[in-house]
């Protein structure tokens, strides 16, 4: 079969890589519907994160079942299945608290951008539809499987309860899909903090009754405008800097509290000014799993629908013009069908 690798900065290739199989009894191999590329892969692409090698890419994915190893009895081979990037057996103690992202039998997902893939843990990582899903479903599915989870996340942590405020950083994907997830929660107000037109129209569409152009500290003054100078009941961080990070913090009210999701990066949050913020601050890899079955019940019902996040699809094997164009701005999403 054919995977992504990435070599080096900016450096993608789809090329022969060995055909997964089952390794453990707790194992499944699917076979890829749609994949996509996440905002981020962008972190190894742009050479952020360093690349010490040929390095197999993708952890979003959708599939049929090919086989399963023997004590998985949740799937079958022929079901269209959904799973998280962080796998999990679904009955640890994390697993039974709602966190199934910190399982102890963990493992993060990195090569689904490929034809087919091996998933552990697949007896408690993998949920079946009820019946193969109408083509036009396929995107939204996709998105499940990590940015309209994590948005969901975003939201769940940052307490967005009926008739509150609540304010999203960042405009990719997942900062869109917690503009999603605002809603759905109930939020009355919610603020899309964005520069990009295409992405604020998104937000709009979403849900979002306002949006903020400014950053910083003139982003928090607008949010301070906004909320008669006292700040957001919630505030879901989608990006993962130092900046969107105070902007967060800064822009929730005391006894508000902030849901970050973005992956952090030289993030460093000053004791003294989140002591006297009295703002909850609660994040990490979203425990997708849990959000799963209803997540597609919203999906099949047509209530949400996060597959508008992907605005370009190309051919699985011209993956690298999908990071490209995302590296480079042009996409928000690259959907990538093999
Ligand atoms: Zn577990």
């Amino acid at each position: 079969m054919r995977g992504t690798v990435l070599y080096g900065p900016g450096d993608v290739r789809f090329e022969e890589r060995a055909d997964p199989r089952i390794l453990r009894p707790t194992d499944a191999v699917i076979r890829t519907v749609v994949t996509c590329v996440c905002g981020s892969d962008l972190w190894a692409y742009r050479g952020t994160d360093p690349v010490t090698g040929p390095t197999p890419m993708g952890h979003e994915y959708v599939g049929i079942v090919e086989e399963v190893g023997s004590e998985v009895t949740n799937v079958k081979p022929g079901q269209f299945v959904i799973g998280s990037f962080a796998t999990s057996d679904n009955t640890c103690p994390h697993c039974r608290a709602g966190y199934q992202s910190s399982c102890v039998h963990r493992e993060f997902m990195s090569t689904c951008q490929a034809e087919y893939v091996r998933i552990p843990n697949a007896h408690g990582t993998l949920v079946a539809t009820d019946d193969l899903p109408a083509e036009e479903f396929l995107p939204s599915l996709l998105a499940l499987s990590d940015v309209m989870g994590t948005g969901w996340w975003a939201a769940k942590a940052a307490e967005v309860e009926p008739g509150s405020t609540a304010v999203v950083v960042g405009d990719g994907a997942v900062g869109l899909c917690g503009v999603i997830a605002a809603k759905e929660l109930g939020a009355e107000r919610i603020i899309a903090m964005s520069r990009h037109e295409s992405r604020q129209k998104l937000a709009v569409a979403f849900g979002a009754t306002d949006v903020v152009a400014e950053r910083g500290a003139d982003g928090i003054a607008r949010i301070k405008d906004l909320t008669d100078g006292v700040g957001a009941d919630s505030v879901l961080e989608c990006v993962g800097t130092k900046e969107s990070m105070q902007q967060a913090i800064a822009s929730t009210r005391p006894g508000g509290n902030v849901g970050f999701v973005g992956v952090p990066h030289d993030v460093a949050v000053d004791g003294q000014e989140l002591f006297f913020s009295h703002v909850g601050l609660r994040g990490g890899p979203a425990p997708v799993r849990a959000y799963l079955p209803d997540l597609i019940d919203r999906v099949l019902t047509g209530r949400i629908n996060p597959g508008k996040v992907f605005d370009l699809t190309l051919p699985l094997d011209q993956v690298a013009e999908g990071y490209k164009a995302m590296d480079e701005r042009r996409a928000v999403k690259t959907l990538l069908t093999p």
